[in-house]
C-alpha cells in the first residue's frame, strides 16, 4: 500500500505544497513546529533515508538546500533547522525547521495550529523565494 507521502505526492491527499522536481517533493508539516516547517521527501517510496542510493540522496540534499534557503528569506529566522526521525510515516523526509532557538525543533513540544489560509498564505510566501 502506497505511504501517505506518495498519496499527497499523487495528488489523491492534499497538501500545501512548496516545490517538486522529477524525483522530490516538499510540502508543508501539517502539524508544525515552527511556521514554514516543511517536509522535503523522495518520491521514491523507502522508509529510511539513509537507504536511498547515493545519487538520490545526494539530489535530495541540493533540493532542501533550495527550499531550505527559499525559507530562510520567507519567515523570520536565525536560520533553517534540519532534523530526520521518520518514527511516525515510513516514507524517507527531512525535517526544515525555521529557527528563533534550539527550542523551536523539540519535537516534544505541543504543535502550533495553524489555519488553512495562514498554512496557505505561508506556502504562497515560501514559494516566492524559489
Ligand atoms: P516523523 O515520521 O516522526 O518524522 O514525523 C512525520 C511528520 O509528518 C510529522 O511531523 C507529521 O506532522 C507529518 N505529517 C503526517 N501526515 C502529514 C500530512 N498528511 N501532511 C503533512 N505532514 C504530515
Amino acid at each position: 500500500m502506497a505511504t501517505i507521502f506518495s498519496r499527497i505526492v499523487n495528488g489523491e491527499i492534499p497538501c500545501y505544497k512548496i516545490a517538486e522536481n522529477e524525483k522530490c517533493f516538499a510540502f508543508l508539516d501539517i502539524n508544525p513546529l515552527a511556521k514554514g516547517h516543511t517536509l522535503v521527501i523522495p518520491k521514491q517510496e523507502t522508509d529510511y533515508l539513509f537507504e536511498l542510493d547515493n545519487e538520490l540522496l545526494a539530489e535530495l540534499s541540493v533540493f532542501s538546500k533550495k527550499v531550505a534557503l527559499a525559507i530562510d528569506k520567507a519567515i523570520p529566522c536565525k536560520r533553517v533547522g534540519v532534523a530526520v526521525l521518520g518514527l511516525e510515516v515510513p516514507h524517507a523526509h527531512i525535517h526544515l525547521v525555521p529557527l528563533q532557538s534550539e527550542a523551536d525543533i523539540s519535537f516534544s513540544k505541543p504543535k502550533l495550529k495553524l489555519s488553512q489560509e495562514e498554512m496557505e498564505e505561508i506556502a504562497a510566501r515560501i514559494r516566492s523565494f524559489l
